[in-house]
């Protein structure tokens, strides 16, 4: 069957590849010229893990193209998929349906036959009506169903999720709509995914109910892992305990330095919108979002506290600035809140990242970036590990702790220990959630 994909960011361009990868065939589309040109020349604008392999592939079979023209794309195409940024709205937390709403129009004044609009993106409920009001009244003449399929994938593991879903949902009005649905997502359903048929507004609720709950979920360990800090207790071993209880579940326990990324930071404060917009208060995530903003600054002043109370003068390293591991994202990263507050106190800040480079050097003015970890210890007075790479999940801390002024960590991922720090010869470490009674 031919889609188009209209947005080719972390999950328009990850579903484009992998609907190609179904066998059917894809055109992405994107209004961004530079890239659509890195897109057509085979180089993927986004770090994803291997994505470019799979990519190249259904390229080479003949599957995948890449275009700025939406009309071309949508041409003769049963299901068109609008996969465009939602971010906040500036002042007010709302989703920014902008771009949704201008593609929307954009597809129908350019569609001829009957199409399923579907959009990926993640919107409020009530907005697949809206798309539907939009498109009907842009081209009234047009033969068309929308659908909600929220999308569910974690960057840094996005062709797994999308390969392998715990689940697909597909919001859908009609039978004819849903028969589109089933075709797109056949080879899925062959394999027994679950695929959950539902109405749109449940769709679309959701999504947005799955990641508040998610962040509900780390914030509330990142409370537990501040409370374990003044009593004796181990995040770790909390968290175990809790997670082996079925009911619970030892996913989204770890403690760290606060959620951050392109989703629920964004999905919390958009789901605390629409609470107010109806008149019934989301209250935990409003509870959330605050304590996950406090969670970001206990960590500024847990640095603080390791640099005898100035970050003026220090030389501070940073490992780690993507808001996880395995992406080049830094949306709405803790790196964003703490970095600058150690420039800002007068640190001089390096900072290594294994692909944060290229988003973050913009983000982080008046850093210096390095190489590797060692390179950025050196003559340091403190590192901080800020995103939990692999790459830095087996230092060798002796021979960075040898070359540091002060060797001091703040390891914010609980990667290491006390015990693993003071034999390697730092004189102080901090993590979360555990007593430095030890
Ligand atoms: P992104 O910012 O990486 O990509 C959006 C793309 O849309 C950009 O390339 C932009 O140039 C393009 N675009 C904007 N307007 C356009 C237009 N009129 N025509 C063609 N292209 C246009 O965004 P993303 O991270 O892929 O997120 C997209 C949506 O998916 C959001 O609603 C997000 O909440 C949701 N989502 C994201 C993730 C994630 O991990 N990133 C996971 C699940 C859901």
């Amino acid at each position: 069957m031919k889609i188009a994909v209209i947005g080719t960011g972390y999950v328009g361009l990850v579903s484009g590849v992998c609907f190609s990868d179904f066998g059917h065939d894809v055109v992405c589309v994107d209004k961004d010229p530079a890239k659509i040109a890195k897109l057509e020349a085979g180089e993927v604008p986004i770090y994803e893990p291997g994505l470019e392999e799979l990519m190249a592939k259904n390229v080479d079979a003949g599957r995948l193209t890449f275009t700025m023209d939406l009309a071309a794309a949508i041409e003769s195409a049963e299901a068109v998929f609008i996969a465009v940024g939602t971010p906040t709205r500036r002042g007010d937390g709302h989703a920014d349906l902008t771009f949704v709403m201008a593609v929307a129009e954009e597809i129908a004044l350019a569609a001829k036959d009957y199409t399923v609009i579907v959009t990926k993106s993640t919107v409020p409920v009530g907005t697949n009506r809206k798309v539907k009001q939009v498109v009907h009244k842009a081209n009234p003449d047009l033969e068309f169903d929308v659908a909600s399929n929220p999308e569910f994938l974690r960057e840094g593991a996005a062709i797994d999720d999308f390969m392998r879903p715990d689940r697909v949902v597909v919001g859908v009005q009609t039978k004819r709509a849903g028969d589109v649905m089933n075709d797109v997502y056949r080879p899925l359903f062959l394999r027994d995914f679950p695929v959950v048929i539902t109405d749109l507004e449940s769709a679309e609720m959701i999504k947005y109910a799955a990641n508040a709950f998610l962040a509900t979920k780390i914030t509330f360990i990142n409370e537990i892992a501040a409370l374990c800090e003044r009593t004796g207790a181990d995040i770790k071993q909390v968290s175990k305990g809790m997670g082996l209880d079925g009911r619970i579940g030892n996913k989204f326990l770890h403690a760290g330095p606060g959620y951050g990324g392109s989703c629920f930071p964004k999905d919390t404060k958009a789901l605390a919108r629409i609470g107010q917009e109806h008149a019934v208060p989301m209250q935990i995530t409003e509870a959330v979002i605050k304590v996950n903003e406090e969670v970001k600054r206990r960590m500024v002043d847990k640095l603080l506290d390791l640099c005898d109370g100035s970050f003026n003068g220090k030389v501070v390293a940073v490992l780690g600035v993507t808001f996880k591991p395995n992406t080049d994202d830094m949306r709405d990263a803790p790196a964003l809140t703490i970095v600058p507050a150690l420039v800002g106190g007068g640190a001089k800040v390096r900072v290594t990242d294994p692909q944060g480079k290229h988003e973050g050097e913009a983000l982080l003015p008046g850093v210096n970036w390095v190489e590797d970890a060692y390179k950025a210890a050196r003559n340091a007075d403190l590192v901080v590990i800020l995103t939990e790479w692999n790459e830095f999940r087996g230092l060798d801390l002796k021979r960075m702790a040898k070359h540091m002024t002060t060797p001091r960590m703040a390891d914010l991922r609980n990667i290491y220990s006390t015990k693993d720090a003071k034999r390697a010869g730092f004189d102080a470490y901090v993590s979360i959630g555990r007593s430095s009674l030890e």
